[in-house]
């Protein structure tokens, strides 16, 4: 049988900081990769490191640079077809933006799932990928791909299994740890006291260690998930992730976790194979 992953993601650069390992592992094993890209990301950061709402951003010049960006991205992940249904950043929570008629997060649910129904008849996938109801963090955008996808898949007549991105809470309080150690050192460098930020620390992004139903070991794609994140250079220049040394950086991204969304397999437990039950 021939095997298909198709996965729907909000920006260029999602699809290698969630996703790199498993694209480039799957391709690596000759299952057809499908990446969907919602939007052009216009608010992300420009170049020269301007951010979407300081004087002088320009949203259209950041879309055409991260479109070759997202080029690079995608042939270093060996994806076999790469589909931008080209809406417009949504931006962050709360920005003005969310309401542009052109934004991702404004156009009507329907509209936008047709698009990725059809996409989902011809292609066929027996696993799709894309976020939980919060968008895994809560950017409108990566929300707004979530009921998107959900509704397309309430539009084909099959049933793939479904997965979200997700990270484990035990991981996750290992990062926190991570984050806060390297902003106590660069307080400490600049010579202030460290004070963690308590709205940062109230918020749960992890999933429990219990529920995650696939682990799936990406260590012979690390270089081509580094790869695929340097490329985003305009969006990650600065990257937590690309100031780790090459050990810290297997140790933190050797394994890409998700929750099973839709099992029409039955599938049981914490599987190491998306395509368990497939093959
Ligand atoms: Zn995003």
């Amino acid at each position: 049988m021939s095997l298909t992953f198709l996965c729907v993601h909000a920006h260029p650069d999602d699809e290698a900081s969630s996703t790199g390992g498993v694209l480039r592992v799957l391709a690596d094993e000759g299952v057809r990769t499908v990446l969907v890209t919602c939007t052009n990301g216009e608010f992300g950061d420009a170049p020269d490191g301007t951010k979407p709402d300081a004087p002088g951003h320009d949203p259209d010049g950041v879309a055409t640079v991260r479109e070759r960006e997202l080029d690079e991205a995608v042939s270093v992940l060996g994806v076999s077809r790469l589909v931008r249904l080209g809406y417009r950043d949504s931006g962050m929570k709360g920005w003005p933006q969310n309401d542009d008629p052109q934004a991702f997060w404004s156009i009507p649910l329907d509209e936008a799932a047709a698009r990725v129904a059809a996409l989902l008849e011809q292609e066929r996938p027996q696993v799709v990928m894309t976020y939980n109801e919060n968008g895994f963090y809560g950017h409108p955008d990566h929300v707004q791909a979530h009921r998107v996808t959900m509704r397309a898949l309430e539009m084909v007549e099959f049933e793939p299994t479904v997965y979200f991105n997700a990270i484990p809470h035990s991981v996750m309080a290992r990062m926190r740890e991570r984050w806060a150690e390297e902003e106590r050192r660069q307080a400490e460098a600049e010579g202030r006291a460290y004070e963690p930020d308590p709205e940062e620390e109230a918020i749960d992004l992890g999933t429990p260690d219990e529920a995650i139903g696939a682990a799936i070991d990406v260590r012979s794609a690390l270089a081509a998930k580094r790869a695929a994140l340097a490329a985003h250079a305009s969006q990650i220049a600065d990257s937590f992730w690309l100031r780790m040394s090459e050990e810290e950086f297997a140790r933190a991204m050797a394994t890409e976790w998700f929750v099973r969304a839709r099992n029409p397999l039955g599938l049981d437990g914490t599987v190491t194979d998306l395509f368990a039950g497939y093959r």
